[in-house]
């Protein structure tokens, strides 16, 4: 493996060059002995580059060109929503009201980014048919465990603490199932049949009074809809459970179908999937949650509420809360791109997204299944999973299929997940891309396919034409060099 061109930034190190500036020392120096035990302190000076600024500013900048981006080319990775970050989110979120203030600030003195957090909120009630929302959590997983927690207090309040089981769909989001566990829950797993949605009679099996709840990812993630949500209702119900619905990508039912209306409890949205929040790099997000009035005492501290004359305030008097699950009172700019995007599409733009995100992908869908095998052969949702077992056959990958995308300048879908999917590939258009764009990658998608039959050779070794060819990912993952030592 090479990196070609671009040599470490250890390598172009030029003792005593600098890229900085600082003024002289204008206030007493300061012993490092006297604020550090001796054990702490560095005999020898760091090893760390000493480079000019422009070095440095190449050198980041011819990196960063290696990135592939949602600014940078088509990225349909299924389950993960990279639609496009709209440019007007940025500008708002510059604004100095917005950037400048901080957190522990007066209540006076920030009431109208109070008032956007608020209607922030009031919009997602509305959309979700929840009855309040919070927005402390910081992404999906985080949402969901907050949901949990306040089940679990909503049980213990009731007398029922004993209902430590959750119920997880095997077609749900691996968050699902990480995320009861974290919070204390044993899961059950309920199985799919055979059109891909939740097995009734294995959920009646499962379900009892140690039941806290059954939590579903909709659409699950073969991008179906679950069909039987309203009896999957009824039977948590019944035995004194709570229905929790994943909404991370509400992308494909915004506007048409309402998760409170559904007879679910809770419901966790992703703002940085569905709200067009930058996703790329791990963060930061926001994954609000919204509950029905029963779970209202529960939410987490403090709770944002509008006073009787107009004022903004944080409600810390909340003596069922579950308590705060982030500092002060979530990822204020994120939360402000998501309130940019509902104001600029408005009620309808919303619904043409859902009918957008659920067509591209019908029509991707359709357009492939002629080359690569469909498992689950209905209309889908915002996504859909294809399966490259006719090309394993051939000796080639879904592995090699994805690598080899890399050549026509596409991010690669997601691919081996779902687990019940043999060799999947999880596409996800969204609802932002060109009908152009689809095609394009459709085109490539079928040579990729013609290339298996033809020659093989050409997917097993791609990808050719990126700067570092295939890696060796078991040694990346399990013995990654992540420190510069020096070559002797
Ligand atoms: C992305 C996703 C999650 C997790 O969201 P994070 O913000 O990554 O924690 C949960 N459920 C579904 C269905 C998702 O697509």
């Amino acid at each position: 493996m090479s990196h070609e061109n671009q040599p470490l930034i250890f390598e172009i190190t030029k003792e005593g060059r600098i890229g900085y500036n600082l003024e002289p020392l204008d206030v007493p120096d300061i012993d490092l002995g006297e604020l550090l035990p001796a054990g702490y302190i560095r005999e020898e000076a760091a090893e760390l580059p000493e480079v000019s600024e422009l070095d440095i500013m190449r050198h980041y900048t011819a990196l960063s060109r290696r990135n592939h981006g949602v600014d940078s080319g088509f990225y349909p990775l299924g389950s993960c929503t990279m639609k496009y970050n709209p440019k007007i989110n940025e500008n708002v979120a510059r604004y100095n009201g917005f950037a400048n203030i901080h957190p522990l600030q007066d209540e006076d003195s920030v009431q109208g980014a109070m008032e956007l957090l608020y209607d922030l909120q009031q919009s997602l009630v509305e959309i979700t048919g929840m009855d309040e929302v919070t927005l402390q959590p910081a992404a999906g997983a985080h949402g969901e465990w907050t949901a949990l927690m306040m089940i679990r207090a909503f049980h213990e309040a009731n007398g029922e603490g004993h209902r430590n089981k959750v119920i997880v769909p095997d077609s749900a989001h691996g968050t699902n199932p990480a995320s009861a566990t974290v919070a204390g829950f044993e899961t059950i797993t309920v199985k799919s049949n055979e059109d891909g949605l939740v097995d009734l009679d294995d959920l009646r099996r499962v379900v009892g009074e140690d039941t806290a709840a059954l939590m579903l990812t909709n659409p699950n993630t073969l991008g179906l809809f679950e069909e039987n949500i309203l009896e999957m209702a009824e039977i948590i119900h019944g035995v004194g459970g709570k229905v929790y619905y994943d909404g991370a990508n509400l992308n494909a039912v915004m506007s048409k179908a309402r998760p409170g209306d559904m007879g679910f409890d809770c419901v966790h949205l992703n703002l940085h999937k569905t709200f067009t929040g930058p996703h790329g790099g791990g963060g930061p997000g926001s994954g609000p949650v919204g509950v029905k009035a029963e779970l209202i005492p529960f939410l987490p501290k403090p709770v944002l509420v509008k006073t009787e004359e107009g004022k903004y305030h944080f409600d810390y008097e909340r003596p069922q809360s579950i308590g705060r699950v982030k500092p002060y009172y979530g990822n204020f700019g994120i939360n402000v791109r998501a309130y940019t995007y509902i104001r600029t599409m408005g009620p309808d733009g919303l619904k043409a997204v859902t009918e957008y995100a659920v067509l591209n992908a019908n029509y991707m869908m359709r357009r492939l299944e002629e080359y690569f095998d469909l498992p689950y052969n209905r209309h889908c949702k915002h996504e859909f999973v294809l399966s490259g077992r006719r090309q394993k056959k051939l000796g080639v990958r879904t592995l090699d299929i994805a690598k080899r995308l890399l050549d026509f300048g596409y991010h690669p879908p997601t691919v081996y997940f779902p687990l019940n999917v043999e060799e999947g590939i999880m596409i996800e258009p969204t609802e932002t891309e060109s009908k152009e764009t689809l095609d394009a990658f459709c085109d490539a998608m079928i040579q990729i396919a013609k290339e298996a039959e033809a020659t093989p050779e050409i997917v097993q070794e791609a990808p050719h034409t990126t700067v570092i060819s295939r890696l060796d990912e078991t040694r990346a993952a399990r013995t990654p060099v992540l420190r510069y030592t020096k070559q002797a």
